[in-house]
């Protein structure tokens, strides 16, 4: 964080300051709020969770190093008490931000965020000093806290926010307003929740809504309700897509033999060639997306395609691919699964697998509404057309409805199997597979398939 002094901070959040001897003391960050994360110079959020209290951790952070505590309530140590720690964050941050001399870009869409967070993060990280939102703290707290980890050196603040309801967003630009703002799609995630993919479509374009008009909004042209957001907007737009309109394009999409996709990226500064380090063709959009925004900061298409080139995952169980010393090829991908993600998945799959046997482990996927039977019909009839060699369909009745697509797509049994648990899975496998062998686990996250890649892994 840049430093700021406990007065300072005081003032910023409207809070009184307790037991601080001396009130030009700095901050130097960085500010936490898991009390193992303090350092000399942090400053620590105390929340009061389901299972713990972060003000009873008062006395253990302050001797760990930490200047004073942003707290409700005083704690006895060195502390700014507010009313409400989570909105002092909030305006601690858009405090910072204000002061900083970098980019803000900020992402949001139903699937996706993190991969392309990623994603963009390095690329522009090839360009100049970029801070990111780890794994997926897209909330009311976990972006406060990122943008509160940049410093004075970084050009690029990427910031992934995640929306829960109408206005969610509206807030996070508030807290932190971004320049470049970029929306990927608009899926069925969380469609239970927001009441249909219009209401998903309306919470997600408060990110273009909150653009200034030197900014820019950056719109997948191949999802027509993301599309459509340039109405919304008053910074300029930036497309990309398979769309011949698109201002960033692919051409000759194709996956290579190990599955990874490769294209010639076109931007309106050239064009030039990636082929990824990443599984799976859904992320030929989401690289798109990250070269649309690499693009907007001043990037050449060279230097965008290298980058992309050399992106490896920065976050866990997302197209993992892991080779056992036995040649047992594992592929776990267990973090989330989507229709579009699933099919992405199975194709990646077929691909790694030319030649070998290939199994897809799969399980539900969540928050489907009335889409459910026919999406999971879908992904196992696919499966066979792509002549996955197994299917193993764990779980409850979504599980066999992912069978039973397989079996009217001619699957006769043995190629296709219903299991009740992860365990029942990992012991099939265990006494199944071969050297050679190619698996691709993957399901919602609610399911934890993570578990039989993990004891497939343990076992070789
Ligand atoms: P969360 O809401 O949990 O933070 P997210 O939007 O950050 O999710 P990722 O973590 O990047 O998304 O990916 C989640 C899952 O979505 C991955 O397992 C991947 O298979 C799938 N996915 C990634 N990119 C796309 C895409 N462009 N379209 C569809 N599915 C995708
Ligand atoms: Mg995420």
């Amino acid at each position: 964080m840049i430093a700021l002094s406990l007065a300072e901070i005081a003032e910023v959040v409207g809070g009184q300051t307790h037991d601080i001897p001396d009130p030009s003391v700095q901050v130097t960050g960085p500010v936490v709020r898991d009390s193992r994360e303090v350092r000399p110079g942090s400053l620590f959020a105390a929340f009061a969770g389901e299972r713990a209290d972060g003000h009873d951790y008062a006395q253990d952070v302050v001797r760990a190093g930490a200047v004073a505590v942003l707290a409700s309530r005083p704690v006895g140590v060195p502390a700014i008490v507010v009313e409400d720690v989570q909105t002092a964050l909030g305006a601690l941050a858009r405090h910072v931000v204000q002061r900083l001399g970098a980019t803000l870009v900020a992402l949001t869409g139903s699937a996706g965020k993190t991969s392309t967070k990623d994603l963009i993060a390095q690329v522009l990280r090839s360009k100049a000093p970029t801070v990111f939102t780890p794994g997926s703290l897209n909330n009311e707290i976990g972006l406060p806290l990122t943008a509160l980890s940049a410093t004075e050196e970084t050009r690029f603040l990427v910031l992934e926010m995640g929306a829960r309801g109408i206005g969610h967003i509206r807030y996070l630009t508030g807290l932190t307003p971004p320049r470049i703002g970029l929306v990927l799609n608009v899926g069925s995630a969380h469609i239970g929740e927001f009441g249909g993919r219009e209401q998903i479509a309306q919470a997600k374009g408060e990110l273009v809504e909150a653009l200034p008009e030197d900014g820019a909004a950056v719109l997948n042209a191949d999802d027509p309700l993301v599309r459509a957001m340039a109405a919304r907007t008053k910074a300029k737009v930036v497309l990309f897509g398979e769309s011949a309109e698109a201002d960033v394009r692919a051409e000759n999409v194709r996956l290579t033999d190990s599955g990874q996709p490769s294209f010639r990226l076109h931007t309106p500064s050239g064009a030039a060639d990636v082929t990824m380090r990443l599984y799976g063709e859904h992320h030929v959009s989401n690289a798109l997306a990250a070269a649309a925004v690499a693009h907007e900061l001043g990037m050449s298409a060279e230097e965008i395609a290298t980058a992309l080139s050399e992106a490896g995952s920065l976050s866990r169980w997302r197209m993992e691919v892991t080779e056992r010393p036995d040649g047992v090829t594992i592929v776990n991908d267990a973090y989330n699964a989507n229709p579009e993600s699933m099919r992405a998945a199975l194709r990646a799959l077929a691909a790694m697998g030319r030649g070998r046997r290939t199994w897809a482990v799969l399980g539900k996927m969540a928050e489907l509404g009335d889409e459910a039977l026919a999406e999971h019909d879908a992904v196992g009839r696919l499966a066979v057309r792509l002549n996955v060699s197994k299917l193993v369909a764990v779980g409850g009745i979504e599980a066999s409805w992912l069978q039973l697509g397989a079996y009217n797509e001619g699957s006769w049994g043995e190629e296709s199997v219903h299991v009740s648990d992860a365990q029942a899975a990992v012991d099939l496998l265990r006494s199944e597979l071969r050297p050679g062998d190619v698996v691709l686990v993957k399901a919602s996250r609610s399911v934890g398939l993570e578990s039989v890649a993990q004891a497939l892994l343990e076992t070789a």
